[in-house]
């Protein structure tokens, strides 16, 4: 598709110099040719009116699992740890319509909400499938979002991931505990580099990537494994790193040294590998990841939510790390909003400490959100701005919508005060795929009773599940709660810099 289109009458977002000045955006098939004075005149071009509206690229989220989409709501008050036992119950036993499903309702959720790309972990137990992940991929190109999908693996379960957590169960737990085995690691990346080999959707739209979910989690051959099938076929690595001090306790009880220590001697470490929360870092840590050109997926609703603590986002860009901000799940986070994360990315800031300049700026998250994201999920500079020569991923914003009354700072407002609610349309590659609020590409009618549906179904079968994993979460509590005590070498308050 070549189609020429003009986006005309709506003012163009600068985020670094904070205004919003009129412009028109040209658009050949999926690229944006040339951002104009307005009423340039644009032989053969379809005119797109974009008048009262404010333009900013579309937002990336550089987090999420699109398996969280019929996990929503589920949990309550669960650290990290007690979401991961819980797990087989949350996630396990779904159909691939279900998957297919889980994938939709996030996907249009983010598109509603301004997202134009994801970097998704999707997961499947006891091991990835291609048809699982082909079927993510179908769900994302159906709806017109660009994605990411990083098949979430492990070779060690969660109770095994601890040490010392399967020792402190009960007998009886601990043997309906064994019972639950993941895929060896040979036949996990068997599967991925089979999906590799035959992909087939458009690249740009919808790529793989690896995730080896928490370094724990992971031998080590499974992750060296993971680091070379990406170099040889160009893709991205996507881990959960230090999102809890547990994690960072059970990484120095493992290994002698921290995570990121470990992943860097295993030569995980480049401008491809894409670290998700990144909390429990000591300076050393950042110092690494700044040095490797690691980006860091940045979760702030997530890490609040689950009690795991805020990351240095500051240190982390002084350190030259890429910084991208993600919602993280919906099974906990719960919505996916990209919007909310910028605003809590800048929020959390502020409470790190009193010195207003190492704050982030919401020119600085707004940044990040965009630019930073699109280096995060490995797309460079193609994608995460209004420029000549990107894709055409455009956020049309109501300006009449509260959220923008008065229009003082641009910026300010999109990222303290726009909620998601002003979102009036949203351009995908040169396609609109949210029109007036109306998704364009898929029937969303049914979505709803399909979830109901599917999670009326998934609850029975997933019962004798739930019922392990809620006899277990008094003994992981007490274990994990335990080592959460102990204190870590980051030695520092939660909320400091
Ligand atoms: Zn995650």
């Amino acid at each position: 598709m070549n189609e020429r289109q003009v986006i005309r009458g709506g003012r163009v977002v600068d985020i670094a110099r904070r205004t919003a000045e009129p412009r028109d955006i040209v658009v050949a098939g999926d690229t944006i040719t040339d951002v104009v004075t307005p009423g340039t005149a644009v032989a053969d071009a379809r005119v797109i009116d974009a008048s009262g509206r404010l333009l900013m690229p579309g937002l990336i989220n550089a987090h999420t699992h699109s398996h969280g989409g019929l996990g929503r709501g589920a949990g309550d008050r669960w650290t990290l740890e007690l979401l991961l036992n819980a797990a087989p119950w949350l996630s396990g036993n779904r159909s691939m319509e279900e998957r297919y499903l889980s994938a939709s309702l996030v996907a249009v959720e983010m598109v509603s909400k301004g997202c134009t790309a994801a970097y998704d972990l999707f997961f499947e137990m006891p091991a990835p499938s291609v048809e699982g992940l082909e079927t993510v991929a179908r769900a994302y190109a159906d709806v017109g979002m660009r994605a990411v999908i990083a098949p979430m693996m492990g070779d060690r379960t969660f109770w095994a991931a601890i040490p010392g957590l399967l020792d402190a169960l009960p007998p009886d737990l601990r043997s309906g505990v064994e019972k639950i085995q993941l895929s060896p690691w040979e036949t996990s990346l068997a599967i991925v580099r089979k999906a590799l080999e035959g992909w087939k959707f458009d690249r740009d739209t919808v790529r793989l990537a690896l995730g080896p979910t928490i370094p724990l989690h992971c031998s080590d051959a499974f992750m060296q494994g993971c680091r070379d099938l990406a170099r040889e076929f160009g893709a991205g690595v996507h881990m959960h790193v230090l999102e809890s001090k547990v994690q960072g306790h059970a990484g120095l009880a493992r290994y002698g040294k921290t995570l990121v220590g470990h992943l860097d001697a295993l030569g995980l470490l480049g401008p491809s590998f894409t670290a998700a929360h990144a909390i429990w870092l000591d300076d050393d840590d950042i110092k690494r990841f700044g040095d490797r050109g690691v980006a860091v997926a940045h979760n702030p609703g997530s890490n609040m939510r689950l009690g795991n603590g805020i990351a240095r986002v500051r240190k982390m860009l002084d350190a030259r790390v890429t910084v991208g901000i993600g919602t993280d799940g919906a099974n906990c986070s719960d919505n996916q909003n990209v919007f909310e994360a910028m605003r809590l990315a800048s929020f959390a800031s502020r409470i790190q400490g009193h010195d207003p300049s190492r704050w982030l700026g919401t020119d600085e998250v707004l940044d990040l959100a965009t630019r930073g994201g699109a280096k995060a999920l490995g797309f460079g500079d193609t994608i995460g701005r209004l420029a000549p020569g990107a894709k055409a991923d455009v956020v049309f914003l109501d300006l009449g919508h509260v959220n923008f009354i008065p229009l003082h700072d641009p910026v300010n407002l999109i990222v303290h005060a726009e909620d998601g609610t002003a979102v009036e349309s949203v351009m995908i590659g040169g396609r609109m795929v949210l029109d007036h609020r109306r998704i364009t590409t898929i029937d969303t009618s049914r979505l709803a009773a399909r979830a109901q549906d599917a999670i009326e179904r998934l609850r029975s079968v997933n019962a004798p599940a739930r019922a392990l994993s809620d006899k277990l979460a008094e003994a992981v509590g007490k274990f994990c709660g335990a080592l959460d005590e102990k204190p870590y070498r980051v030695e520092r308050h939660l909320a400091s810099q």
